[in-house]
């Protein structure tokens, strides 16, 4: 970035070729180049007017500081075309298709925001006695009773804040189990298509974990599942639907195994937004499984809002659940911190965060669940399976996928490199998808398929967007195979070219270093 007296002129010498003649200001017409907002610094800006102050003395003692503060100094207009100009170089769901696979990246439908921001449940305090908060308690309650009655379970655990929270507060529950009834058990056998927070749960409890193999249809291999379940084995971790986008038809016999060795089962119900109104995961003889509210009940997620991951619990496992939790007694709701009598007292596991869970969360997901209704969660669960079908089979022929002749997928579709033409990998296609307008899909994921693309188009695309979004694929894909190498040098079109982004992953320049103060420091 260097300074002319016209302004900003950031350096671009690529910005030549592809991309049109370079301009003068570096802009492409709406496309507007930003420098870092320390760059834009002005000796004396300042948004404000401040009344010179005189410091009071000796207050703080040798503590006072005694440099400038560092911060930048603009007016509000300058600040607030900074934030705008970045805020539009984003991809966000309401901008476009988000191809995702396994992050589930919905639509969060408005009606949510308004009801999340009604002032009973926005502006309440956590430590507001109960008798205050009636309202958000019987929310609390209700959500809960919907998450228990949709997956057929006997309890759940309001309080886990993300979907890899929930697997804590999942195991932690079948350890306390497992110890209670005087079995320590050191293993958890996770399938090797798992997603990658399965296995980092299982080691942060405390367990070893060991790998069990995908048939060459996707799915659990029973029988290698089977040989391994033994004394050892504390649970197993599955995700249904898997990662490669397909059911787990298996799934009792995996659980009647699992029980008959005496271990318990985990599901990763991350993808329960496929299944939701047609299979209880609780007829499947699963112990405890949680729900990414993020992924199957709309509500932003990401680095557009926090998540929120509730655990439902088979009988067996209820009396280990953590506390607080919401009861109702008479007509009145109260938060049960300690259970001090009952069958119960003193099982729980403890309590996995300080208060409740993620209030914003609950009021978006139960005003989603109340909206569409039951017949409406089975109708998103049915146009998600269908998009993620359509996207797959409108690709035969194009892309390789690797389950494909297994019949149809759920959520989502999985394809690989496979007929790339020679140095051209799934990160240039993903790369190539950018200039044509689409955050890309998941790469590399999961790892039992090589280059994987992982594509979730979720419920609420229309056949427009999901053709369009078709085409582009179809397109840079028929490149990739084609062998053009054009397709390396993707993106052309966007604020900036190919990064090192294994350089930016494992040296990342997080701390702006004020370069004329480097430089008069050198001198
Ligand atoms: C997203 C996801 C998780 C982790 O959920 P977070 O809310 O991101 O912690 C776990 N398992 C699967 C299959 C997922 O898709």
């Amino acid at each position: 970035m260097s300074i002319n007296q016209s302004g900003w002129r950031p350096e671009r010498p690529e910005a030549g070729d592809a991309a049109g003649a370079p301009t003068f200001t570096g802009n492409r017409a709406l496309m507007l180049e930003e420098p870092l907002i320390f760059e834009m610094d002005e000796a004396d800006g300042c948004g404000v007017d401040f009344e010179p102050v005189a410091r009071p003395a000796g207050r703080i003692g040798n503590l006072a500081r005694s440099a400038p503060i560092g911060l930048p100094g603009l007016s509000e207009p300058q600040m607030v075309r900074h934030y705008t100009r970045l805020s539009r170089q984003n991809y966000a769901i309401d901008l476009g298709l988000f191809p995702l696979g396994s992050c589930t990246m919905k639509h969060n439908p408005r009606l949510n925001e308004r009801m999340a921001r009604l002032p009973g449940f926005a502006d309440i305090h956590p430590l507001q006695p109960v008798d205050t908060v009636q309202g958000a308690l019987e929310l609390i309650a209700s959500l809960g009773e919907w998450l228990v009655k949709l997956t057929g379970m006997h309890s759940v655990a309001m309080s886990p804040k993300a979907g890899a929270h929930g697997e804590l507060c999942g195991l932690l529950a079948i350890r306390s189990a497992l110890e209670a009834r005087g079995d320590a058990r050191e293993v958890i056998l996770v399938p090797e298509s798992a997603h990658g927070t399965n296995p980092a749960t299982a080691a942060f409890c405390g367990y070893r974990v060991e790998n069990i193999p995908a048939t060459p249809a996707g799915r659990v291999d029973l029988e290698a599942l089977k040989s391994r379940l033994g004394p050892d084995v504390a649970a197993v971790m599955i995700t249904n639907p898997n990662t490669c986008g397909l059911f787990e038809p298996e799934m009792i016999a995996i659980s009647e195994a699992c029980h008959a060795a005496g271990g318990l089962v985990y599901c990763d119900g991350a993808n329960f937004n496929a299944i939701v109104g047609r299979v209880r995961p609780g007829d499947l003889g699963i112990d405890a499984m949680h729900i990414n509210l993020h992924k199957t009940f709309s509500t932003p997620h990401g680095g557009g809002g926090p998540g929120s991951g509730p655990v439902v619990f088979s009988e067996a496992l209820t009396p280990f659940a953590p506390l607080p939790f919401v009861e109702k007694q008479g007509d009145h709701y109260v938060l049960v911190e300690e259970e001090t009598v009952g069958e119960h007292h003193g099982q729980s596991f403890g309590r996995m965060t300080a208060f409740h869970g993620q209030m914003g969360m609950f009021s978006r997901a139960l005003s989603y669940i109340l909206s569409h209704g039951a017949d409406g969660l089975r109708q998103v669960s049915g146009d998600a399976v269908l998009n993620a079908n359509y996207v797959l089979r409108s690709l035969d022929g194009v892309l390789d996928a690797p389950f494909g002749a297994s019949g149809p997928c759920m959520h989502e579709a999985l394809f690989s490199d496979k007929g790339f033409a020679g140095g051209l990998s799934t990160l240039d296609l993903a790369k190539g998808l950018i200039d044509e307008g689409f955050h890309p899909m998941t790469m590399y994921f999961p790892l039992v398929v090589h280059g994987a693309m992982l594509v979730e188009p979720t419920e609420t695309e229309s056949k427009t967007a999901l053709d369009q979004f078709i085409g582009a694929l179809r397109s840079v894909a028929e490149r990739a195979k084609a062998g053009d190498e054009t397709l390396k040098a993707a993106p052309v079109h966007a604020p900036r070219r190919r990064l090192d982004e294994t350089l930016a992953a494992r040296k990342p320049v997080l701390v702006w270093k004020n370069s004329v103060e480097t430089a008069e420091a050198a001198e």
